[in-house]
């Protein structure tokens, strides 16, 4: 089924998850233990994140550094078949621009239409940590517009391939980010929500937004969306805090703030279990403010521990 269909057809909040692909050299194993307890919450879907290659410098000796480039976490593909089979769930593979040509792009794309999976969340991706700013591939898009765009055209039988006759059209449905902080380089809000606006009304169908940890963020963000006209369901992303370190790390790293509130919690705390259970407990209270709210989905970054989120999940569902 389509996410938008998912979220169309929903009586209640839908519970929701992403996962990452393992460190290249692990098995898919270690994902379904981490998926196996989470299934008894009946995500609708789940979506898998797309990793870059980032660029590794080996000292070849005499001065001499080889550049080397190297995928981390590879296998998004593979893996949303894999789930989507064992688990009988949909998943929501992620597409970036970066590292892609529009034809590879387009093959990718390809791919998932024979594995039968119709949904995409589109991306730009951030820039390789060698890189200051993003630079997209000579053949490659610019901004997740771009993506949405090439997408469409697909779902509508026009292939890169002008001369390709009789091609089948696609049928993906997508799903854009959104910042309710704002995206980093954004130089305000409501230029980003703009940005927002163009992706949907390019075809976007739904928006999953940046984790956030103030409901009020949240909140704000969407009444700004609608009163611009976007129509769209925009699906609230969470991330339970579960290290100290993270207190000063998600910040640095999403460009988002942590409430007061909640970094004196976790600064008191002794040990990283009694973090956990503050980032647990934070969670659910956001989570319960949401779904009164009436969000459509609560989307979970379980970023490699189920644990908590088995608990928040328990707590709600
Ligand atoms: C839900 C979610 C899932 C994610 N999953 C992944 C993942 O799997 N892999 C990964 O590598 N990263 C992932 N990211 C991170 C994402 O790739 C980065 O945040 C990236 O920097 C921006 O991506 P975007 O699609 O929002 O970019 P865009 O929508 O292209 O926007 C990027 C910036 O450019 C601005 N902008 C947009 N269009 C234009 C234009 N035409 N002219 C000028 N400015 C413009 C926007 O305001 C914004 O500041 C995810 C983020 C979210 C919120």
């Amino acid at each position: 089924m389509k996410i938008i269909e998912h979220l169309n057809n929903a009586k209640n909040t839908l519970f929701s998850i992403e996962i990452l692909p393992p460190l290249k050299g692990q098995s898919i194993q270690s994902l379904f233990d981490h998926l196996d307890p989470l299934m008894e919450f009946n995500p609708p879907f789940v979506d898998v994140t797309y990793h870059r290659e980032e660029y590794v410098y080996k000292d070849r000796g005499h001065g001499l550094l080889e550049k080397r480039a190297i995928k981390k976490r590879p296998g998004t593909v593979g893996i949303c078949s894999a789930i989507k089979n064992k688990y009988n769930v949909d998943t929501v593979p992620h597409i970036i621009c970066g590292g892609f040509t529009r034809e590879e792009t387009e093959n990718a794309l390809i791919d998932l239409n024979f594995l039968d999976i119709h949904n995409v969340l589109l991306i730009r991706g951030d820039a390789i940590k060698s890189e200051g700013d993003f630079k997209s591939e000579e053949l490659g898009h610019r901004f997740a517009i771009d993506l949405v765009e090439q997408v469409v055209k697909m779902n509508q039988g026009k292939y890169l391939d002008e001369e390709l006759l009789n091609a089948n059209p696609t049928d993906f449905c997508i799903g854009v980010a959104g910042y309710p902080e704002k995206h980093f380089e954004a130089p305000n809000l409501m230029f980003d929500i703009q940005y927002l606006k163009r992706k949907v009304d390019s075809g976007a169908q739904y928006v999953v937004t940046q984790m956030f940890f103030d409901n009020q963020r949240y909140f704000d963000y969407v009444n700004k969306c609608r009163e611009i006209g976007i129509e769209v369901p925009i699906i609230p992303g969470l991330k339970p805090i579960t290290i100290k370190r993270q207190n000063t790390m998600l910040p640095r790293i999403f460009h988002i703030d942590i409430p007061q509130a909640l970094s004196d919690e976790i600064e008191k705390c002794k040990d990283n279990d009694q973090v956990k259970q503050v980032g647990v407990e934070w969670a659910i209270q956001q989570s319960k403010e949401l779904m009164e709210f009436g969000v459509p989905s609560l989307h979970f970054y379980s970023m490699g521990k189920a644990e908590p989120v088995y608990q928040i999940a328990s707590a709600l569902f």
